[in-house]
């Protein structure tokens, strides 16, 4: 599949998502692929670690001097208050956070977030000067009965703030059943749900759809990054396992330094 020409305004994005990984001691690999970033190894792309919320202000000085952005997994749609063992947007940016994923399958599977509380949490991460990385995917279940557009529309549609910008939103698309299996979706069929994606949020939001940065993520590893990084309106990766070591994600986010050599 050919390269689509970028526009101007969609800077590559690799963001980790480390989930409930990584200790004090886990740090080393943060520093290597700070390291690996502030040396170029990964081209042009922006390259974001979303840590688990105890790592980030440890994180914090030297993913700022590598030029690292920080995020967050989750947050409270409060700025404060009585919500014990929950954290807000203000926390995660006073931690040294600038982006936080928000809808992410395991949350909305396993913590009942539904598309509103996304558009909640998503106007909580802008009032806090976040940026926000709204997942959408379907099931298993869903794509074989035809519905994966209808579902991944449904959840755009629901989840985005209508104030978003493309300097505010980023879109992740996840299908479920690529999470952490190893399987991804052909090229085509990431191709036509990028595209839709990108319609989709045009027209709930016109003007905004074009320069929106729109992430695959599911099973993204060094192998496979190349091509699904070459396709149509694919602007980047959300990485998860092979996040969690710099080999491995300097493997994908390395795929924009070859391409910066190549040119
Ligand atoms: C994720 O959970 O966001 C993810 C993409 O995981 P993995 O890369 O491990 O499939």
């Amino acid at each position: 599949m050919t390269e689509a020409p970028r526009p101007l305004g969609r800077r590559p994005l690799v963001a980790g998502n480390w989930k409930m990984n990584g200790l004090r001691k886990d740090l080393a690999e943060a520093d290597k692929i700070c390291a690996a970033t502030a040396a170029g190894e990964a081209g042009d792309a922006e390259i974001v670690l979303c840590l688990p919320a105890t790592l980030l202000a440890a994180a914090a000085a030297s993913c700022e001097a590598a030029g690292v952005g920080l995020g967050g997994q989750h947050c409270h749609g409060a700025p404060a208050g009585p919500f014990t063992g929950d954290i807000s947007a203000e926390m995660l940016k006073d931690a040294g956070a600038t982006y936080v994923i928000l809808g992410h399958s395991e949350r909305r599977a396993g913590h009942n977030e539904g598309n509103a509380s996304v558009r909640e949490k998503s106007r909580a991460a802008f009032r806090a000067g976040l940026v926000a990385i709204v997942c959408v995917g379907e099931t298993r279940a869903q794509r074989e009965a035809g519905d994966a557009m209808a579902i991944v529309g449904s959840q755009l549609t629901g989840s985005i703030p209508g104030e978003a910008t493309p300097e505010t939103l980023v879109v992740a698309y996840e299908p479920v059943w690529a999470i952490g299996t190893g399987l991804t979706p052909t090229l085509k069929d990431i191709a036509d749900m990028h595209r839709f994606i990108r319609e989709r949020v045009e027209a709930d939001i016109p003007g905004v759809g074009g320069s929106i940065r729109i992430l695959y993520g599911g099973s993204v590893k060094p192998g496979n990054a190349a091509d699904i990084l070459s396709t149509p309106n694919v602007d980047g990766a959300l990485v998860g396992g092979a996040s969690l070591t710099a080999k491995d994600f300097m493997g994908v986010a390395g795929v924009f330094q070859d391409r910066r050599l190549a040119s």
